[in-house]
This record gives C-alpha cells, structure tokens and sequence, in this order.
C-alpha cells in the first residue's frame, strides 16, 4: 500500500539535454495508460485486452489488416524483422549509416545466424535505386550471400526523410530484383508529422513490407511495434519474439502505452512538437558565424560543424552531444523539449563561437 511507504528523497530534476530524444521521460499520455492498465490482474504474454486494443490500434492508423507485434527495444525489433526475411546465406541491403550496421553490435547477424549486411556508402545516409541496382549487380554468384532485403530509415539517422515517390522508386526496384523492404522506423512518427502524409502512404501503399514502429522516441518508457504488412512473412514470428526474450510477460505495460498514444493522437502531436524545435534550434545556429548546418533539417535532428573550441566549451558549461557522424555535433529534440532550453543551447552557442573568433 502506497501510504506506508517512506517518501522517496526529492531529487533535483536534471538540466534537459538535447543529446538524444530518449533522454526524454516519458510523455502524459503513455504515463496515464500505465496506470489505467495497472489495476487488477490480466492474463500474461499479450493475451490481455491492451494487446488486442493497441493492435486494432494500429490496424486502423494503417487503414490495413496488418499482423503486429511488441518487442522491447528498436534493436530487437530491426533484427528480429530482418531475421525473418531471409535465410542466414542472404544479404541485406542497407545505408552505410544505418543503425542496423552502425548501432545494434551485429545483432541483425546474430539472429540471423548470419546474414550479412551489404552497405552502400551514402552522403546523407539515404538509400538510392541506384545504389542498390549497384550492390546486386556487383555478384551474383553462388560465392557471394544473396541480396533478400532493403532496408531503409526513415527519417534517416541523418534526420533526412525518403519522399512518398522516392520509397516507391526503391520498392520497384526490391521487386525487380525479388528484395523485401524493411522500415527502421524508429522515428516514424517524425516522419510523418514532417511530410504530412499518412501512415498508410509512407508504407504498404509505397511497398513496404515490414515496419518497426518507435515508441520510445516518441515518448513511452519502452517498446517499439513490429508491423507485417504482408502477412505471410509474419508466420512464426511470435516464436522468434520468445526465443530471443523479446516476449513481455506483463505485456499489456508494453501495449497499453500505444493504445492512449495512437488513439489520443499523441503520436503525431508529439513528433510534430520535436521537428518544430528542431527547426527553431536550426533557425538560431545558422545563423551563426562559424557555425554551419550539415544536413537539411527535415524532422527532429540538428547536426552542426562546430570549431573545436565551441563544442568544448559546450561540454564545459554541462551541454552533452554526440559526434558520431562525420565530427558533427548532433542535437534531437523529443516530446518534452522546452523552447526555453532549446534557446539556452543556442544562446551558449552563440556566445562560445563568438568567444571563439576573438583574436
Ligand atoms: C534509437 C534507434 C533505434 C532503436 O534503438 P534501441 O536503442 O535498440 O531501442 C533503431 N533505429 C534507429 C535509427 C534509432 O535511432
């Protein structure tokens, strides 16, 4: 019972940060369907209502009969979806920089047992027909792993977004060359609150075949959704969810969250909030002396070319970023950023390249 507890020690709330959109709690909405799904008992591993509910949920966001699962993280959802896609001999085709080469430690091998990632090297992480008409046609032959799959980012971990008529142009090209195609979604609510386009359209209608859906950028504790958009690549996928201890067993915790989030709207509310920031962050930076833009800032990532002396003295005043693609200093904006803090950035920023282009 909660009143006999001991109240817990007041903990002064952190400095928001911009180094990732997961530093950020989780969002009201989520937090209320935690607890409206709490009381009481309900039966375990996604045979309770949330489960049900959250997956018509996303059958009618997708305006399609979809088979959707839960897992709890992004890099099981990728590596899993990749897993059944193809057989450990096939390949998969994917950017240079796409989280699954550069951020899941081999994982979507490792379920695999073994299919190997093939990447095409990319200016702004997006795949292009081209590249891939390129890295199939380089072999063909029995010594080489058959390409089986594409997949894209979307946005990019670069914040670039693929067109409606540009995902098309790659899913022609997967069914040319007999290729399934995977969506990293991660920050697919972004993209969508970017490009004002329907779920549907930016998916199956554009040829996609299996999306994993982000929540926790998006503003839960945990959890990413799996959608099959062609069902018979979904068979067994619930064995392959168990066996790699991706099967929650109080699973309505990871389901309840998406039923509030999609039905309420939060999902595109909250996307729409982080791309704004960002832009507004972009706004302030460019216009900057010694402070250049990397990439066109198209959903909730700034990346900026900062001297030396200015990402140091950032660091100095508390102010974390990572710098993982090409030196550049990356900022994201989630569901809670606060423009105030985002204006702080900016105004330390400014004063550090200022202080740095003193004689
Ligand atoms: C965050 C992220 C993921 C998921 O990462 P996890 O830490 O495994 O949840 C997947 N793809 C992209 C592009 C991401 O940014």
């Amino acid at each position: 019972m909660s009143s006999t507890l001991p109240p817990a020690p007041a903990m002064p709330a952190p400095a928001q940060q911009f180094a990732s959109d997961n530093y950020a709690g989780v969002c009201p909405e989520a937090w209320q369907a935690m607890a409206e799904a709490n009381p009481g008992s309900a039966p375990a591993y996604g045979d309770d209502i949330w489960t049900e509910r959250a997956a018509d949920a996303f059958r009618a966001l997708f305006e399609t009969d979809c088979e959707v699962f839960f897992a709890f993280n992004g890099t099981a959802a990728n590596s899993l979806a990749l897993a059944s896609l193809c057989q450990s001999y096939h390949s998969v085709i994917c950017s240079a920089l796409a989280h699954v080469e550069t951020d899941e430690c081999g994982a979507p091998e490792f379920f695999s047992n073994g299919s190997k990632l093939l990447t095409a090297a990319t200016e702004d992480g997006k795949l292009t027909p081209e590249a891939i008409h390129a890295l199939t046609a380089n072999r063909r032959d029995i010594h080489f792993p058959k390409p089986r799959v594409v997949t894209i980012t979307q946005p990019t971990e670069t914040g670039q977004l693929y067109s409606r008529d540009e995902i098309l142009a790659i899913s022609a090209v997967c069914r040319d060359l007999g290729l399934s195609l995977h969506m990293d979604g991660a920050r697919f609510a972004n993209a969508c609150a970017a490009l004002g386009a329907s779920p549907a359209d930016l998916t199956w209608r554009a040829g996609v075949d299996v999306l994993c859906f982000g929540g926790t950028k998006n503003g839960m504790a945990v959890g990413e959704a799996i959608l099959f958009f062609n069902r018979a690549q979904a068979e067994d996928f619930d064995y392959r969810c168990k066996q790699a201890g991706q099967l929650a067993s109080k699973m309505r915790f990871l389901s309840a969250p998406w039923v509030r989030m999609l039905e309420s709207g939060a999902w595109l509310r909250n996307a729409a909030h982080a791309n704004a920031c960002a832009r507004h962050f972009a706004g302030r930076a460019a216009s900057l002396p010694r402070v250049e833009l990397v990439f066109p800032v198209c959903a909730n990532a700034v990346f900026l070319r900062l001297p030396a002396a200015v990402t140091d003295a950032l660091r100095a005043r508390g102010w974390r970023f990572y710098t993982f693609i090409g030196d550049a200093a990356r900022f994201m904006f989630g569901w809670d950023a606060d423009l105030r803090n985002v204006d702080a950035l900016a105004d330390d920023i400014a004063a550090a390249a200022a202080a740095s282009s003193q004689p």
